[in-house]
């Protein structure tokens, strides 16, 4: 196979210029395999506060155009080991949940069937559920690292069962996910009640807070992850509003006392060496933004992701 086709030449063509595609990267339609799809999916009919997550896809790959194609802390050019394409987008139907997420279930299905890992754009985040299905029919069930100032194991709300509060109890339902290897990342804010910790206790979710990330330090609790997935098949699911306000504004459910970019960073860089199979970035919702501040934040974590991936080997 030759070797993989980069971003495009930023002393050829200005960062500003360009294929509007993540990071500048081919098309799927430009290279002959994909070892990493980039993929947006623009999907918001479930948010239960602010909307605007479907215009995350384009944020995110508008602010991607200023990545290099070398990482220096990892020593890796995510770009230049691993053949990196953007997919496009999966077009949803934004008035049906139900058929939404067979749609996005079965693009992730066609990409893990092309012997791609899977990296997501949100989208809120409703799209981790079919994204989990399709890796676990792949991999079976797969340990489960989430980012979030939520917990997203909600049974249901105003009745209804599949919106971005729920995807990780159907997850566990559905025994899509290794129920020994479950855990939350950044949890804070109030709560409805003080049961949702226990039910989410019970579904067999370890729960990391934001002020174990400050008493601990990224090191530790990279260390208290690491110890949860093993070597199982993972996935990570970031929604980005584990990142303080301060670090990202456009969010749908914003909620005060965050991560730092910096802390977030970190603690994914230590995930190198674990099976990362697929991952997602959710809800970035620019019109809330203010000089792409949580645009250029999810850009950086998927380049992180992008690059442990590449730092991996083949699944
Ligand atoms: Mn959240
Ligand atoms: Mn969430």
């Amino acid at each position: 196979m030759s070797e993989p086709l980069g971003p495009v030449d930023a002393a050829q063509v200005p960062r500003f210029a360009g294929p509007p595609t993540f990071a500048r990267l081919p098309r799927r339609d430009q290279v002959e395999a994909v070892d990493v799809a980039i993929v947006g999916v623009p999907f918001d009919s479930g948010v239960t506060y602010r909307p605007g997550a479907r215009f995350g896809p384009s944020a995110l790959r508008a602010a991607s155009r200023l990545l290099r194609p070398y990482h220096p802390p990892l020593d890796v050019w995510p770009f230049a080991v691993q053949q990196v394409a953007d997919c496009g987008d999966v077009a949803c139907n934004p008035f049906d949940i139900g058929e939404a997420i067979a749609q996005i279930e079965a693009a992730a299905d066609e990409l893990h069937g092309a012997g791609a890992r899977v990296m997501a754009l949100g989208g809120d985040h409703t799209i981790a559920l079919p994204l989990l299905r399709s890796a676990a029919k792949k991999h079976g069930p797969v340990a489960l690292v989430h980012f979030d100032a939520h917990l997203d194991t909600w049974d249901a709300y105003f009745g209804a069962r599949y919106t971005h509060g729920t995807p990780f109890r159907r997850a566990v339902e559905e025994g899509i996910v290794d129920t020994d290897r479950l855990t939350h990342v950044g949890i804070r804010g109030p709560l409805y009640a003080a049961e949702d910790l226990a039910e989410d206790a019970r579904l067999g979710f370890g729960i990391i807070n934001t002020m174990d990330v400050q008493e601990l330090g990224p090191r530790g609790i990279t260390d208290r992850i690491v110890e949860r997935v093993g070597d199982a098949p993972l996935y990570v699911s970031v929604d980005i509003d584990v990142l303080d306000p301060a670090y990202a504004p456009a969010t749908g459910t914003p909620e005060a006392g965050g991560l730092s970019s910096r802390e977030l960073l970190a603690i994914l860089r230590g995930l190198v060496g674990r099976r990362l199979v697929a991952a997602d970035l959710v809800e970035v919702a620019p019109a809330y933004d203010h000089a792409e501040i949580t645009a250029i934040a999810g850009a950086h974590v998927i380049y992180e992701l992008v690059s442990t991936m590449g730092l991996e080997g083949t699944v």
